[in-house]
């Protein structure tokens, strides 16, 4: 529907959809100029195990620097990337820049955790995906298990055949598939088990609840539940708080993401925290808490 809008709606404008379709446009040429001239960049967004405390992984993501406007978050312009097909050039970008970071990393660290790119439903359904990371990662001299796609739960079950097709393509170069915002989606089961995916991302809203004086752990549980049942690893999106971190060792889910470890950084911050893990060998803080 919202596609069908901005195509037709100078159609049935009125004042306030003439100057939403106005800021439309505006900003559908604008991030075609940013994708052009560079004005996009990364940021990465260190996975870390609840237990050790260890960077396990990263997850990139995209960030634009307008000239003018200064940072502006995908919030803002993905939805447009998105009804415009913009996003497929976006994709493009973001998938290539992400494995020419890894390429660099690799060179001046011993390390190799998988970094996770995430991508929207277009650029899953547009067919082309796999032969994009393929060429991706062969330019960079990459196995696929370097890399990550997360992929939500909508985007696999609108076709759920044409996404077995892909999964299986990007499988059979060694990519690992991450569930995005697990949780919030049309969660069916039996694609679960049918699909080859390797690991569940608890969405942060559910982490978000862990907090609330109301806490409710019941989601997360059964989260973890389900992908030790079926083998598949756990990662807690948007942890914020010790507490939260706490509730999540006391679960066994095994990794987490959020604002206590790190905010999403630029590369050279991630360097930065990769000499001090390559120079100081124990664990880093949030500290370890034995677990009964
Ligand atoms: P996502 O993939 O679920 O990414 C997690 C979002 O949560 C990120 O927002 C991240 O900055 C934010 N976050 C991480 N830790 C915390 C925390 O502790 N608390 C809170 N409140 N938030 C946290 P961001 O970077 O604004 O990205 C929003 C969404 O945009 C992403 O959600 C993803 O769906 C999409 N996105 C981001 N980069 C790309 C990209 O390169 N390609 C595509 N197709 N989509 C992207
Ligand atoms: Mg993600
Ligand atoms: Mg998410
Ligand atoms: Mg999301």
């Amino acid at each position: 529907h919202a596609k069908e809008q901005g195509r037709n709606g100078f159609r049935f404008v009125t004042k306030e959809m003439g100057a939403k379709s106005r800021e439309r446009m505006d900003l559908e040429g604008a991030l075609r100029q940013a994708i052009r001239e560079g004005e996009l960049f990364l940021v990465y967004q260190p996975q870390v195990d609840t237990l050790t405390g260890r960077m396990v992984g990263l997850e990139a993501l995209v960030r634009w620097r307008h000239p003018e406007e200064g940072l502006i978050l995908p919030g803002r312009f993905l939805p447009v990337a998105e009804e415009t097909g913009l996003v497929l050039a976006m994709g493009d970008w973001v998938l290539f820049e992400a494995c020419a970071q890894i390429r660099r990393w690799r060179q001046r660290f011993d390390l190799s955790i998988p970094v996770a790119v995430n991508v929207s439903g277009a650029q899953f359904r547009d067919g082309q995906l796999p032969v994009k990371v393929a060429r991706a990662l062969d330019a960079n001299g990459l196995s696929g298990c370097e890399l990550e796609i997360e992929v939500t739960e909508s985007t696999l079950i609108d076709d759920v055949e044409s996404a077995a097709a892909t999964l299986a393509a990007l499988k059979q170069r060694g990519v690992l598939i991450a569930l995005d915002d697990f949780g919030t989606g049309y969660s069916s089961l039996s694609y679960l088990h049918r699909l080859p995916i390797d690991k569940l991302k608890i969405d942060r809203s559910f982490i978000h609840d862990l907090s609330t004086g109301a806490s409710d752990a019941s989601v997360p549980r059964a989260i973890v539940g389900l992908g030790r049942s079926l083998g598949l690893s756990v990662i807690a999106e948007g942890v914020e708080t010790q507490e939260q971190l706490q509730l999540l060792r006391d679960l066994a889910c095994e990794s987490y993401q959020g604002f206590l470890f790190s905010r999403p950084i630029p590369a050279e911050e991630i360097e930065r925290l990769l000499e001090t893990l390559t120079a100081v060998q124990p664990p880093m803080q949030p500290p370890v808490q034995p677990v009964s």
